[in-house]
């Protein structure tokens, strides 16, 4: 399955953790450790409804950056220049010929043809009723807000894979060597991904998946043991990736052969339309009411009540389910630091309390001073007569001396700056 740099071993490392990757010798900051194709992914279903498109098989970005970005700014007319630095190939996007599903390639819809696509492509939906799997998929966002973890889209993709495969034993067997206990140490798993009314969202989920996909050779996974395992074995072995097609651009611009004013001038553009989408993306949640579920004020109506139903109304949050997400995240996720080749505790904290933030520490302390030192009446011993202006060494003794306090016990506080 994996394609693993020999440097490095798969081991069992217990029932609760399941496999671990460890390394074998020393890594270099950008070696590539580790490959490996999921088994299956899907889209978040939120992230879906938003608008990202993004390729059913590979999840690869499927709208270019300028496109991107005019949505998430709500800026039609932008120009997003150096458009070489646009990973997306509109040209290659195809779509599934019975549904509307859209792929990044042939080859995706190919390999998602012959993996899964034939069980799940919803175009034999008949009148006006919904397809099973769209309304699991209603069901499932319900139930689940962003900040999303998990996709039941997952759960229907291994039933389908395993449905499709010639060798039905094998491709389910692929599936159980991953860790699918329903409890592990931090609690049930699946009361994790859904939230407090689990038994009853778990088991409406199942009847759904049931009536879309249920097979005969497979019945141990649709039982509501089975079914709570599959739960959890999305829950504890799914893993979420995010990549925009703005973010690929960003990121590509930094190999451009630019000149320093050139240069200034993309990172300023580039700020602006961050804060852009920010600021757009605060602004869409405020007016998007189907994004949150209600609380109906109705029952209790009555005039005595008049201030209570209007405090209602404007905060219509569903507090049985997790709070939503109130930002499109369009960066991308996971570490950004090397930490196989950190060994000093210093370097680690190192990589909060950067430089960049000492030097903004140091700027807007200088300024403040040279703003207000003078305005205060001090007296005539008062040290801030000695003020100068500080530097980044000089914060770096001021926090260890404040971290050492809280190891070093002296009997007055002045004692310490002495
Ligand atoms: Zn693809
Ligand atoms: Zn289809």
């Amino acid at each position: 399955m994996a394609d693993y740099h020999p440097r490095v071993e798969v081991r069992v490392i217990d029932d609760e953790k399941g496999k671990g990757l460890f390394a074998l010798s020393k890594f270099n900051k950008g070696d590539v450790i580790f490959e490996e194709r999921p088994l299956v992914c899907a889209q978040f279903l939120w992230n879906q409804a938003y608008g990202y498109l993004a390729c059913d098989y590979c999840m690869r970005p499927l709208e270019t950056a300028e496109e991107n970005v005019r949505r998430l700014t709500d800026m039609p007319d932008l120009v997003l220049p150096y458009p070489e630095c646009c990973a997306t190939r509109k040209d290659e996007c195809v779509e599934c010929p019975y549904c509307e599903v859209s792929y990044c390639s042939y080859s995706c819809r190919e390999q998602a043809w012959e993996q899964y696509h034939q069980v799940l492509c919803t175009s034999s939906s008949v009148g006006n009723t919904r397809h099973p799997l769209d309304q699991l998929q209603d069901a499932w966002r319900k139930m689940h807000y962003p900040p999303e973890t998990a996709s039941i889209m997952l759960i229907a993709r291994m039933i389908a894979t395993v449905k499709q495969a010639k060798d039905k034993g094998g491709a389910a067997h692929l599936f159980s060597q991953f860790c699918h206990k329903t409890r592990s140490k931090n609690g049930d798993i699946s009361h994790k991904l859904l939230g407090k009314q689990f038994q009853a969202q778990v088991e409406h989920l199942r009847q759904l998946i049931i009536k879309g996909l249920q097979d005969e050779d497979l019945l141990q996974w649709f039982t509501a043991d089975g079914f709570r395992s599959l739960i959890a074995l999305v829950g504890t072995n799914g893993q979420g990736i995010g990549t925009s097609a703005f973010g690929v651009w960003v990121k590509n611009c930094d190999s451009l052969d630019l000149s320093p004013e050139e240069q200034d001038k993309l990172n300023i553009f580039i700020r602006s339309l961050y804060e852009q989408i920010e600021k757009e993306s605060l602004s869409s949640f405020e007016s998007d009411e189907d994004f949150v579920h209600c609380i109906s004020s109705s029952e209790d109506d009555s005039s005595d009540e008049e201030g209570f139903s209007s405090v209602r109304q404007c905060c219509k949050i569903d507090l049985s389910s997790p709070t939503p997400s109130r930002f499109s995240f369009i960066g991308d996720v996971g570490m950004k630091a090397c930490v196989t080749i950190i060994s000093d505790p210093l370097e680690y904290f190192e990589l909060f309390l950067t430089d960049e933030i000492l030097n903004h520490i140091v700027t807007e302390t200088n300024i403040f001073a040279a703003e207000n030192l003078n305005k205060f009446k001090s007296k005539g011993h008062s040290r801030t007569h000695h003020w100068s202006e500080t530097n980044a060494n000089e914060l770096r003794v001021f926090f260890a001396t404040l971290i050492l306090q809280g190891l070093i016990t002296k009997p007055t506080v002045r004692m310490f700056w002495s």
